[in-house]
């Protein structure tokens, strides 16, 4: 060492802007190593980086006026959740605290509250997308599916919060977040961010609501996929049968101008909540309800429900061959012995003694019955007793979707509330005046109802009023 060491060069100038740019190198060379080693991390990385300062940047006008009014008033603009992160690692979420009452509760409703959580997300504790944030009391240790949500970034989106929206939240929160991480990617992601934007108009996850709810004079049973399967099963062993529908806003429609399809389900044992716009009824009426209870999406997990047990099937109805296709559907599905008979749904009214026949002599004590609304309804009034079965469902174009013959729309439009929309591209000559139209006539129908309802109950509220 014979001369002076030089002078450290940029590395260890700790003045202001030599600082920032070793901090900036080593953001970027930190994220290029990510980007070798983990493609998928370092562009969701580089995308949650973006999104939340704009997003932080965008919402300034809702967010700063609120946090300056805190600060004004001595109070603590920002409150902290303890939560877990990736890796199990704690870290405390950030959410705005609100203004009591009502504006309170319409802030924390539109989700103002959780503006903060953009800032988790610049720090790298979250991500725009990944299971929701968890409280660490909730986390079972040891459990295998609550530890496997923790191999990502939790997230300000989720796909349980969408399907719950959408309500189609059939299965438990943590399966949803195991399916997200085995199977996550970019387009996913975007696609979930644009799934959330869609279903700001469904409302929120359904807490508490009536049992019962009556839309157009139709009373549904308010149940949710797991209660209506469990149901079912239970009437199957019960000493009086049970008549089933499945209404969706079609099925209101057509009950408003046919009086005999109308009465069908009024005097139906079990009326099941089917399709986004029943939820959006129930939303307008102030009654939610529970879950999109439809045919296609009980029926798997009525065959798992009923393998293994004595109980028989007949599946009755849709094009000749169609019902057996089914049948292998459900042997695939392990329920070799499930079906006891089938028949397709094109006979003529002279062989309804015989079809009826046939379905007591095979010993089944459920039927499918897939004639489309309103047919396999009314046939079912007239001709469950001679069947001997406990339980006759009406169940559409379900046939035709198991079978494979028509393709049901994908996942994440059932899960955006779309699924009318794949339908009405399938067979837009049949069924553009159903959607198209019917849609709007139903909600439009459902909004006059509320509104009428209310105005019954302010004048009710003015007679009593009355000295
Ligand atoms: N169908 C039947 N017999 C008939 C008319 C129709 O079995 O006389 C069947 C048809 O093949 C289809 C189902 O009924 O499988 C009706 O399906 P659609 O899509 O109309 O039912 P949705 O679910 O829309 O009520």
């Amino acid at each position: 060492m014979d001369a002076d060491p030089q002078p450290m060069a940029l590395e260890h100038d700790f003045s202001g802007s030599g600082r920032a740019k070793a901090q900036a190198r080593h953001l970027v060379r930190s994220w290029l190593w990510l980007a070798w080693v983990d493609g998928l991390e370092a562009s969701k990385r580089l995308f949650d980086l973006a999104a939340a300062a704009g997003a932080g940047a965008a919402t300034s006008p809702v967010w700063l006026p609120m946090v300056l009014a805190s600060m004004a008033s001595g109070r603590q603009p920002i409150r902290r959740w303890s939560r877990i992160g990736r890796f199990g690692e704690p870290f405390d979420e950030l959410r705005l605290q609100l203004p009591g009452g009502k504006a309170g509760e319409l802030l924390a409703g539109a989700g103002v509250d959780r503006l903060p959580a953009l800032m988790n997300v610049l720090r790298g504790d979250m991500s725009m997308v990944g299971p929701r944030p968890a409280d660490p009391q909730e986390l079972r240790p040891g459990d295998v599916v609550s530890r496997r949500r923790q191999d990502v970034r939790p997230g300000l989106f989720n796909a349980f919060w969408v399907r719950s929206r959408t309500n189609v939240d059939y299965d438990p929160e943590f399966d949803v977040d195991r399916e997200y991480v085995e199977t996550r990617s970019m387009k996913g992601d975007l696609g979930l961010l644009a799934r959330s934007a869609l279903t700001a108009f469904y409302g929120g996850k359904v807490v508490d609501t009536p049992d019962r709810i009556t839309i157009r004079g139709i009373p549904v049973h308010n149940r949710t996929m797991a209660q209506a399967v469990e149901e079912l099963v239970r009437q199957l062993d019960a000493p009086e049968p049970t008549r089933v529908c499945f209404v969706n806003a079609d099925c209101v429609n057509l009950a408003a101008r046919d009086a005999q399809y109308q009465q069908t389900l009024r005097t139906a044992d079990y009326i099941l909540a089917d399709g986004i716009g029943m939820k959006l009824a129930g939303r307008l009426l102030g009654r939610p309800i529970r879950q999109n209870v439809n045919g296609t999406d009980l029926f798997p997990r009525l065959v798992d429900a009923l393998k293994d047990t004595h109980h028989g099937i007949f599946l009755l109805g849709a094009r000749p061959g169609v019902a057996d296709s089914v049948r292998e559907w459900i042997v695939a599905r392990g329920a070799p012995d499930l079906v006891r008979g089938t028949r397709d749904g094109y006979f003529r009214a002279e062989e309804e003694d015989e079809v009826c026949r046939q379905i007591k002599a095979s010993g089944a004590d459920l039927l499918l019955v897939a004639f489309g609304a309103p047919r396999q309804d009314t046939w079912i009034l007239r001709n469950q007793p001679r069947c001997g079965v406990k339980v006759a469902i009406g169940v559409g174009g379900l046939f035709d979707f198991f079978s494979g013959r028509i393709q049901r729309a994908p996942q994440w439009m059932r899960e955006a509330g779309l699924e009318w929309t794949w339908r009405l591209a399938q067979e837009p000559g049949r069924m553009w005046k159903r959607y198209g139209i019917g849609n709007a006539v139903f909600l439009a129908r459902v909004l006059s109802d509320r509104v009428r309802r209310d105005e019954g109950s302010s004048q009710q509220g003015r007679v009593r009023c009355e000295p």
